[in-house]
């Protein structure tokens, strides 16, 4: 019998999993350099934790939960998201009180029962950061910004950031009748899954692709054009603050409404042309209502969530600038050879791997070492360095240590190996793999 994972879930292997690990290690310093503390909630939640904050009559929680009953007859559900869980985890224990703001980040998966195709999965991965405990525009701006150097930092440069105002939950009860005024005339007209949302939660027409449907919503008003006073003073100033205090760009995108209930005020999704049908990298906004709605202190929170999957695919090939670290083999001949490889190993992974990484590299981990410290051959030592895709490999036999000299062999240009001292191993192996 063969097991298979199942569909829409995928393993990472070791040869893949370097570009994990080097997107997440950027995220994390840049995140927590600018503050941010990561946070890891369960990744089972109780149900109600989802179905009452991205709401009832949203595709993901009436679709595309999984969701199940335990031993004991509770409804619980596997994330398909992680901001509601980190404001439950907020509520719970009391972070307002650590700090007037958490800036808090994440990084997992999530998952969600679609149906599976190229960008989309039923285990997916994101990262997301938050700010909880202020309603000011600043956070607003910060977070988008944030999102903005996070893409950058991975190597993305085409994506292009949208922008809209949802307004406060009055403006968005308003707004919502307004909008069903307007689509009831054409209700005919509207697809089967519209003529649902258009009694239940009719801001969700916006988001249908459906071809007529698409047709009837662009001559509809405009939620931003609907925003009271205080709403629409608030995403006048993120718009300044982005252009002026951070330089980011971004386009409005007056129909963008997002598809979960928690959305108040500000919401942005990126974009990127090389994601064909599911173009979304990432998306978030402000939801100033949920931390109260939780049982928590009335303080507004704004966030962003990115998928990792889709960077993958938005970076094509150049994800391979990530990883693919040179190896060093340290071969040894005798005692103290091993004893001064150890330290050698050492000292070129201190030098190398260090951060920020050197210029136009995408990973720190630019040298992994392998010491070879069994009593075997040189011949077998070097067969060995061969087959584990050694880049340089270091040669020290125990005459050589007395005179404090090492052999490197460059096993990519096949030069004969040479002798040098062993002060200057490390920038030798440096400069043979294009670090300095
Ligand atoms: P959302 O909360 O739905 O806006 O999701 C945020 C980001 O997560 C999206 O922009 C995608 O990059 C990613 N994402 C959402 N659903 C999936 C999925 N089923 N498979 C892969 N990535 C996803």
């Amino acid at each position: 019998m063969m097991y298979k994972s199942i569909r829409g879930m995928e393993d990472i292997l070791p040869g893949g999993i370097r570009a994990w690990q080097s997107l997440e290690r950027i995220a994390r310093i840049e995140l927590e350099s600018n503050g941010y503390s990561e946070i890891r909630t369960p990744i089972l939640e109780e149900t109600a934790v989802f179905s009452r904050s991205i709401g009832d009559t949203t595709d993901i929680v009436t679709k595309e939960m999984y969701t199940f009953v335990d031993k004991k007859g509770r409804g619980l559900s596997l994330r398909p998201e992680g901001t509601a869980p980190i404001v439950r985890a907020y509520v719970e224990h009391s972070l307002h009180r650590i700090s007037n703001q958490s800036r808090l980040y994440y990084i997992g998966p999530m998952f969600r029962s679609e149906r599976p195709q190229k960008g989309r999965s039923r285990q997916f991965h994101q990262i997301g950061a938050e700010i909880i405990g202020s309603s000011e525009p600043q956070m607003d701006a910060e977070i988008i910004a944030r999102l903005s150097d996070l893409l950058k930092l991975f190597g993305l440069e085409a994506f292009q950031i949208k922008l809209n105002s949802l307004g406060c939950k009055d403006d968005k009860d308003k707004f919502s009748g307004k909008l069903k005024n307007y689509l009831k005339g054409k209700k005919n007209k509207l697809c089967a899954d519209c003529n649902n949302r258009l009694e239940k939660n009719c801001l969700r027409v916006l988001d249908c692709k459906n071809e007529e449907c698409v047709k009837i919503v662009k001559d509809s008003p405009d939620i931003a054009d609907n925003l009271c006073g205080r709403c629409g003073e608030h995403f006048g100033k993120v718009k300044m603050m982005l252009e002026s205090y951070f330089g980011v760009q971004f386009v409005e995108s007056k129909k963008m409404v997002r598809g979960l209930d928690y959305y108040t005020g500000t919401v942005f999704e990126v974009t990127h042309p090389d994601l064909g049908g599911q173009d979304a990298l990432g998306g978030g906004g402000r939801y100033d209502n949920l931390v109260k709605e939780f049982g928590g202190p009335n303080v507004g929170a704004v966030g962003f969530a990115i998928g990792i999957e889709r960077v993958f695919i938005a970076l094509g090939d150049k994800k391979d600038l990530f990883g693919s670290p040179g190896l060093v083999y340290i071969a040894t001949l005798g005692g103290d050879a091993k004893i001064k490889g150890r330290k050698l190993a050492e000292e070129l992974r201190l030098r190398w791997n260090g951060f920020p990484p050197p210029d136009g590299r995408l990973y720190n981990l630019n040298v992994v070492t392998l010491l070879d410290w069994t009593d075997a051959s040189l011949r077998s030592q070097m067969r060995s360095a061969d087959r584990n895709g050694a880049r340089v490999v270091i040669i020290l036999g125990d005459d050589e240590i007395k005179q404090n000299k090492a052999a490197i062999k460059d096993m990519e240009n096949k030069e004969p190996q040479f002798l040098i001292d062993i002060g200057s191993v490390v920038d030798e192996v440096g400069k043979r793999m294009g670090l300095c």
